[in-house]
């Protein structure tokens, strides 16, 4: 299980690890009355699973609870993707924490590994950006240290991670004193990994956790009750938890016009092209690269189960898929659903012309195609304002 960095950083506070003072927030209201809290200077972050938040938009710096407001509410807007501009995620809740100087960031990890089976500890004093990125371009920077798991992390060991990381000399006993921390947490809690990117020195001298990702070995849940409270925080709405079943990766959003497309980059764009043509989206869908019977029939059945839900608009983008058969898709998943709202298909890429014709060639009263992604969703935005297109 993969912790949100809020549970995360609770956690490492039971093992004494110094974090920055911080409250949740589930609205822009909370995270404003978090920041008069807390003081004027703050840093509003995004609770999501997915790495990389800030590069998307989902750490902001503000100094004032009107600045809050606003950028949680920017925050709660965003769709989060992985580095591979797959998966998506919204962040339900922003962190809200006490902004101090920085005058480094350094990277540090630990992790188990299963190969080895031992653990192995990273430090480097290039932190606040991909690790793997260092790795490639300055692996001198980077101080690895396995660990034999019953013998444990020696004085040595991290040492040996705080000189061979080249950890700033003021930093260095603040960093010395957090490791031993860290690895005990990392055993006690059972946890696959805790990265800390970046762990800071503060203005003031301090060495601090500025971030932190923590994995939970789920096979360990049987001896830690807590795990299922953590758990609790993952919940996502019914529509979002079926859809997974079914291997789609699905989140709800307020309009009503049901979204389908191929690849999480284009999906975010259909987003944009309903609102710009004055609508809003009940949902993200990504199919993902197949649009089979199978998966379009899955898809348009979560869908409609949005009593919201007034129009679909289906855009594909064949590139390795082909649009002939996502027309076949959708041609066998209308003849299996009883789908009662209209559906608007744009189809472009490969084989397209032949999918459209295909489209043509077996009507259905609520299937209408367009030829371009603006044109199909004025339509679909027509359609579920109920004028007819
Ligand atoms: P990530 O992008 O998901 O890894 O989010 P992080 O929590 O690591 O934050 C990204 C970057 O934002 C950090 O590397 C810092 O440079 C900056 N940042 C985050 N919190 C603070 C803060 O309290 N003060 C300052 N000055 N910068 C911060
Ligand atoms: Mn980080």
């Amino acid at each position: 299980m993969d912790l949100f960095e809020y549970q995360g950083k609770e956690l490492l506070r039971k093992f004494e690890i110094p974090v920055p003072e911080g409250r949740v927030a589930s609205t822009p209201e909370e995270a404003s009355e978090a920041t008069r809290f807390l003081g004027s200077r703050v840093v509003v972050k995004a609770q999501v699973a997915v790495g990389g938040r800030g590069k998307q938009g989902g750490v902001k710096l503000v100094s004032s609870p009107e600045e809050a407001h606003e950028a949680a509410a920017q925050i709660f807007d965003i769709t989060f993707t992985d580095q591979e501009g797959r998966g998506a995620e919204r962040s339900k809740r922003v962190l809200v924490e006490r902004a101090g100087e920085l005058k480094a960031e350094y990277y540090c990890s630990f992790i188990l590994d299963r190969t080895s089976r031992k653990h192995l500890a990273i430090m480097s004093s290039e932190g606040g950006m991909d690790i793997e990125e260092v790795n490639r371009t300055n692996p001198d920077a980077i101080a690895k240290v396995t660990i034999d798991p019953l013998l444990g992390l020696s004085d040595f060991h991290a040492r040996e991670l705080v000189f061979g990381g080249n950890i700033d000399e003021e930093a260095r006993k603040g960093a010395l004193s957090i490791l031993p921390k860290l690895y005990r947490a990392l055993v006690e809690l059972d946890a696959s990994q805790i990265e800390i990117n970046p762990l800071v020195l503060t203005g003031d001298g301090k060495v601090m956790a500025l971030d932190a990702k923590v994995i939970l070995d789920d096979s360990a849940a049987f001896r830690h009750p807590f795990y299922e409270e953590l758990k609790a925080a993952h919940e996502v709405n019914e529509q979002e938890r079926k859809a997974k079943e079914h291997g789609l990766n699905l989140i709800k959003l307020d309009g009503d016009v049901g979204i389908i497309g191929n690849g999480a980059g284009l999906v975010m764009s259909t987003l944009d092209v309903v609102k710009d043509a004055g609508g809003s989206a009940a949902n993200f869908l990504d199919v993902g690269g197949g649009a089979s019977a199978e998966v379009l029939s899955n898809s348009l059945q979560i869908i409609t189960e949005n009593p919201e839900v007034k129009s679909i608009f289906i855009n594909i983008f064949g590139g390795i898929t082909r649009c002939d058969l996502v027309a076949e898709g959708i041609i066998h998943a209308l003849a299996r659903l009883d789908v009662d709202v209209p559906i608007v298909v744009r189809l472009d890429g490969t084989n397209a012309e032949q999918g459209r014709k295909m489209l043509a060639d077996a009507p259905h009263p609520m299937l209408k195609t367009a030829d371009t992604m603006l044109g199909a969703a004025e339509k679909a935005v027509a359609l579920a304002h109920g004028e007819g297109a």
